[in-house]
Order: C-alpha cells, then sequence, then structure tokens
C-alpha cells in the first residue's frame, strides 16, 4: 500500500469538494486560527511518516488530549476508575450539564467533558505536576519533545470556563470529585492548549495501533486488553452525538478536539491526524472526517 499515494488523493479530493464549517469561537482565541489549514499524517507500525498539505504545523489538540489522559489514569486506576465513569456513549453534546443530572454524577463516558474532568481530577490526585506529566508522558508515547503550551488559548478558555466550572461543581455535590474544582479546571484547560502538529499527534496514538506497545518509547504503556478498550470507547464515544455517524462513515476509533483536529487508529497498520479548524455543529473538523472517510473507502477496509 502506498500510503502516501493514497493520502495525497485524499487531500486533493477534499480540496476540491471544499466542505465548509464554522471555526470554533466559543474560546475567543481559536477563532484566530487560519480556516484553510489542513493537513494529514499517518505514521505507520514501523514509524514511517506520511504527510501532505499542514501536516507539520501546530494546532491546539484541545479534547485529542482527553485519550493522553485517560490512558494515564486508565493504567494506574484499573478497574477503580470504571465506577466513577461509564463506557456508554452520550448522544449529547460534549458540554451538556443536564445528562450529568440525570445520571446522578457518573458521566456518561471519558471523552465528554464531565468524564474528562474526572479523570483530570484524578490524574491531580495522583501526581503534583499534572500539567508536566502530561505533557511528558505524550512526549514518551511519542518519541520526541513536541507540545508546547499556548497561552493564549489557555487563558482564553481560562476566562470562559463557565460551564466547566459547572460541570466540577455538579460532579463534586455527587461525591465524585475529589480535588479542588479551580485546580483540576486549570490543568484540563492546559491540557486541552497543548499544541502538536499532525505528524506527532499521530506517532503519539501510536501504541494504540500496536496492542499497547509504543515503538518509540519502546515499551508496553496499557496492556492490550487496555489498548483495546480504549479503542473500544473512541469508535462508541470519541465523537460525542457523532459518533455513530463517524464508526458508519470511517469505520475507525479515533477522537476529535474543537482545534479542528481528529487522531484516528488502524489497529495493526498504522495512526493517523488529520487537521482542519472548520467544524460541523457537533464540534468535529468537517474535511478531517471527510477525509477519513475517503481514505477508508480507498483503502477498502476499516475495523469492519
Ligand atoms: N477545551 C474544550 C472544552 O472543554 C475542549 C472541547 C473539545 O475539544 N470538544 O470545551
Amino acid at each position: 500500500m502506498d500510503y502516501q499515494q493514497l493520502i495525497e488523493e485524499v487531500y486533493q479530493e477534499v480540496k476540491t469538494k471544499n466542505p465548509r464549517g464554522k471555526v470554533a469561537d466559543y474560546i475567543p482565541e481559536l477563532a484566530n486560527v487560519d480556516a484553510d489549514r489542513f493537513g494529514i499524517a499517518l505514521v505507520d507500525l514501523e514509524g514511517k511518516v506520511y504527510g501532505v498539505g499542514d501536516y507539520d504545523q501546530p494546532f491546539s489538540i484541545q479534547s485529542i488530549s482527553k485519550v493522553h489522559t485517560l490512558t494515564m489514569v486508565a493504567h494506574i486506576f484499573q478497574r477503580k476508575l470504571w465506577s466513577r465513569v461509564n463506557v456508554e456513549p452520550s448522544g449529547n453534546p460534549f458540554n451538556s450539564i443536564a445528562q450529568l443530572e440525570f445520571e446522578k454524577g457518573i458521566p456518561r463516558n471519558p471523552f465528554i467533558n464531565a468524564g474528562a474532568l474526572v479523570i483530570t481530577d484524578a490524574l491531580t490526585t495522583k501526581f503534583e505536576n499534572p500539567v508536566e506529566e502530561v505533557s511528558r508522558f505524550i512526549h514518551e508515547v511519542s518519541g520526541k519533545d513536541c507540545v508546547t503550551i499556548n497561552q493564549d488559548v489557555m487563558n482564553s478558555e481560562l476566562r470562559h470556563s463557565e460551564r466547566n466550572t459547572a460541570l466540577a461543581y455538579f460532579l463534586k455535590a455527587y461525591q465524585n470529585f475529589d480535588n479542588p474544582v479551580e485546580e483540576v479546571i486549570k490543568t484540563y484547560v492546559a491540557h486541552c492548549s497543548m499544541e502538536m502538529c499532525c505528524v506527532d499527534l499521530a506517532r503519539s496514538f501510536s501504541f494504540l495501533a500496536n496492542d499497547g506497545y509504543s515503538i518509540y518509547a519502546k515499551r508496553e504503556i496499557v496492556t492490550e486488553s487496555e489498548a483495546r478498550r480504549i479503542n473500544a470507547l473512541m469508535l462508541t464515544c470519541g465523537f460525542y452525538d457523532e459518533s455513530g455517524e463517524f464508526a458508519f462513515r470511517v469505520g475507525l476509533p479515533g477522537k476529535s478536539g474543537v482545534g479542528g483536529g481528529v487522531a484516528a487508529v488502524m489497529p495493526h497498520q498504522f495512526s493517523i491526524a488529520v487537521w482542519s479548524p472548520e467544524l460541523n455543529e457537533k464540534g468535529n473538523s468537517v474535511k478531517a472526517i471527510m477525509a477519513l472517510e475517503l481514505l477508508t473507502d480507498k483503502l477498502k477496509f476499516s475495523l469492519f
């Protein structure tokens, strides 16, 4: 399979079709990005990198960082964590408050904001400097010092974090939150404000395509069974209330972020990251989803 030719074809087709969306602006600083950016990087399990477009330009990974944070605590807390967060698709927007109240403070899954806040709370309990630990973890699994925190994006989100703060207080009201709300929100917003390029993001997901073993860290990051579970969660919950549609159209475990990135894995073959900032109404990148749909169509395989 000539991956370079494949992603170039996909890139051109998406450029020609040019589907449009809207850059996220509820975090005002995110709206300053150039809407026409578009890049794809694919990394195979030998570490060979294939890239096209803006594949080496850093962007705000936002919610994609929830996969890294989940991995960090899934390993540490194992089953105990699953009593605090469920593993069901939410069918609701990523920042829904209503659902959390209905479900008495146990978030539907670790990728909606409420669930990710529980994960960041667990990280805060475990580590003295959780933000540094997240960077260190990403550097290890991607084999490179590749993460920077965009202070402007971070401060911008901190000034507009009412909803996430409300979610955290709700969790606390249901005794599902151990640390001070403000401290955890700061950590959460910091890991969402991390910037990486498509290549490094795809590298950082490589262990999930490889039964939990990182070719960069040269060690098992999670067990094979944990890797399968993280992939199952990405497939069922990685795109919020569009997860079914993504599974239907693309058929790969993946995770989106409101910075316009999507990272996905084809188990035993490759990991891939696509970035284009314009989003659909569910908060997922329009061009990234189209690109991945074309990719699995051309490959003639996905998980299915
Ligand atoms: N930091 C963003 C938020 O909490 C992340 C959302 C996302 O990427 N879907 O709203």
